[in-house]
This record gives structure tokens, C-alpha cells and sequence, in this order.
């Protein structure tokens, strides 16, 4: 059949080959390089778009490799997902975020931000996180009140119970969740009703469209998407964060949509801790 022969040519192509080895290579030695602290943080600044005032700070992971140089999230997240390596990576992302989330909530106050963390869908299946979230807080002394865990929509839509038992949990505690990349996913909404969802955060990819003109008209199709991801999470009674802010025109669009936060270039790129120290010095 012709897929047989399909298949069997893939397992031969050198190319292919070659990355899966280099793929290989790179989740074997996660664990080693959590060990020998690789991995950093960045910061992202979420900015309150009605006076510019920083709320929080989204972490960002990376990895300084010693073979292969600084290496984004888009090369290995996806990765230590497949291999489930992501459970232990991203138990050190929350308790690394947690840690500055403390410096800054004992040298800010009332004015630090809070701290913004990813977690993968197989986290969010992980029966051990609202143990691990619980210590990570304790341990740190970090509020949880002062925490965001930032979740995709294939997160929650789960076929199990657990991850909503998780995030209700959670929420509980005083943990507060969004919705990341929210409006690429799914169209049906129903989780939103019986979830403890307390952001939505809107792709850039639509925040992209906010422009004066495009010769093609959509931007006026992205301002209407935009519009109405904000009236449904301000109907939810849900906060809403635009991503992928880039220029001041989005960033004064999106405040007369009545867009609550945002977060991009126009006001940050993600950079180390001194950066947030710096905004609110
Ligand atoms: P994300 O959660 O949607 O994070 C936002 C991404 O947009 C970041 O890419 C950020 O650098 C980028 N970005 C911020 N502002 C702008 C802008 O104005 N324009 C444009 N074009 N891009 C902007 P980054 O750091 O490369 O992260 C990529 C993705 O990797 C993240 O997307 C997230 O899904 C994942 N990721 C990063 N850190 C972690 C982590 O600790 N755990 C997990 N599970 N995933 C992570
Ligand atoms: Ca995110
Ligand atoms: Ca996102």
C-alpha cells in the first residue's frame, strides 16, 4: 500500500534521522542539564493598558546549551512534553518563578508583580500538582493569591476529571488561572461556565490585525475578533490580557476596546529580573 511505503522511506531518510537523533540527544540530557542549571528565566512585564501601571510578570524558559547555544522554548517544550520530561523542567520553572517571585514580593510589596507560569497539558494531567503548587508556596512564601498559572485550552478541555479536580483545587487556594493563547483553540466555550478560569489572554496573532489599515480590510475583522473576546471574558466576569503587543497604536486600540492588560515588545521584550526591578524603581 502506499502508506507502507511511506513509512518505510521515512525511517530511512538521513534528514530525519538526523533530527530525531539531535532530539533524542537533547531530551536524554534534560534532566543532567536541570542538574547543572542550564535552564534560566526570563520575565515578561503584563502591563495594565489603562495606565501603563506593571501587574505582572510572565516567566519565560530557556536554555543555555553548551553545545548548541541559548536555545528558545519552541525547541524543546514540545519535546519534553512527548518524552514527559516537561513534569520535572516544569516543576524547576515554578519553583525557580516562585523564588523571584519572592525577592520581589519582599522589595515591592503591595507593588510587585505577580508571577505569571506555562503549564504543559501533560502538567496539568500530573496527579502530583496541587502537592507540588502547595510546597512550591509554602516553601517560598510566595502568596498563592501572587500566583498565575497560564494553561492552553487543550489543558482543561481534557477528557479526565482530574485536571478540572486540579485547577478547582487550585483555585481554591487562591491560585489564579488563564487561559493562554485563548481563541486559537477550541470553539466550543462550554468549559468556560464550569471552570475556574480567571484570565483570558488573547493570541497575538489577532492583536496583530490591530492596525490602522491593511489594504485587504482585515484588520477590521481581527478589531471585531479582538472586541469580542473581550466583551465575552468581561460577560464571564473574567480578566482579559492581549499578547503579542507590538506598537502603541495596538496598545491604544486595545485600551478603547477596554482590553484589561497587555503584554509585547511596545513594552517589553522578556528579560532578566533587573528589568522588572528597573520598571518599578
Ligand atoms: P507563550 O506562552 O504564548 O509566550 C509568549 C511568547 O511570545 C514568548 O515566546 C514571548 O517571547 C513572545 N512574545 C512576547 N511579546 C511579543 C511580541 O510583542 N511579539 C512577538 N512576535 N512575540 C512576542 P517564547 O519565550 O519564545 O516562548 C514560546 C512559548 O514557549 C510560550 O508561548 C510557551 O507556550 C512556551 N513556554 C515558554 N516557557 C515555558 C515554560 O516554562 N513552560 C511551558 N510549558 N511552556 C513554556
Ligand atoms: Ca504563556
Ligand atoms: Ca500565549
Amino acid at each position: 500500500a502506499k502508506s507502507d511505503g511511506k513509512a518505510k522511506w521515512a525511517l530511512f531518510d538521513p534528514e530525519r534521522n538526523a533530527r530525531e537523533v539531535a532530539r533524542f540527544t537533547l531530551s536524554a540530557t534534560m534532566p543532567a542539564a536541570i542538574e547543572r542549571g542550564e535552564f534560566y528565566l526570563d520575565y515578561q512585564p503584563l502591563v495594565r493598558l489603562s495606565d501603563g501601571q506593571l501587574v505582572g510578570a510572565e516567566a519565560l524558559v530557556r536554555w543555555r546549551h553548551p553545545e548548541f547555544g541559548l536555545l528558545a522554548p519552541d525547541r524543546f517544550i514540545g519535546l519534553a512534553e512527548e518524552t514527559g520530561q516537561i513534569v520535572p523542567l516544569g516543576r524547576w520553572v515554578l519553583r525557580e518563578a516562585c523564588r523571584q517571585a519572592r525577592l520581589w514580593q519582599d522589595r515591592f510589596g503591595s507593588r510587585a508583580p505577580f508571577i505569571s507560569v506555562n503549564l504543559a497539558v501533560r502538567q496539568s494531567r500530573d496527579p502530583g500538582l496541587v502537592a507540588d503548587v502547595a510546597k512550591v508556596l509554602a516553601d517560598t512564601g510566595v502568596e498563592a493569591t501572587r500566583l498565575q498559572l497560564e494553561l492552553t485550552e487543550s489543558a482543561v478541555m481534557g477528557t479526565a476529571d482530574e485536571p478540572l479536580d486540579a485547577l478547582r483545587a487550585l483555585s481554591a487556594m487562591g491560585v489564579r488561572i488563564a487561559i493562554d493563547d485563548f481563541g486559537t483553540g477550541y470553539s466550543n466555550l462550554a468549559y468556560l461556565r464550569h471552570l475556574p478560569v480567571h484570565e483570558l489572554k488573547i493570541a497575538g496573532s489577532f492583536v496583530e490585525g490591530l492596525r490602522a489599515s491593511a489594504a485587504d480590510g482585515s484588520h477590521v475583522v481581527d478589531a471585531r475578533i479582538v472586541g469580542t473576546l473581550v466583551s465575552l471574558a468581561h460577560a464571564l466576569g473574567l480578566g482579559v490580557t492581549a499578547e503579542g503587543v507590538e506598537t502603541e497604536a495596538q496598545a491604544r486600540r486595545l485600551d478603547d476596546i477596554g482590553c484589561d492588560s497587555g503584554q509585547g515588545w511596545y513594552f517589553a521584550r522578556p528579560g532578566p529580573p533587573d528589568q522588572i526591578n528597573r520598571l518599578l524603581s
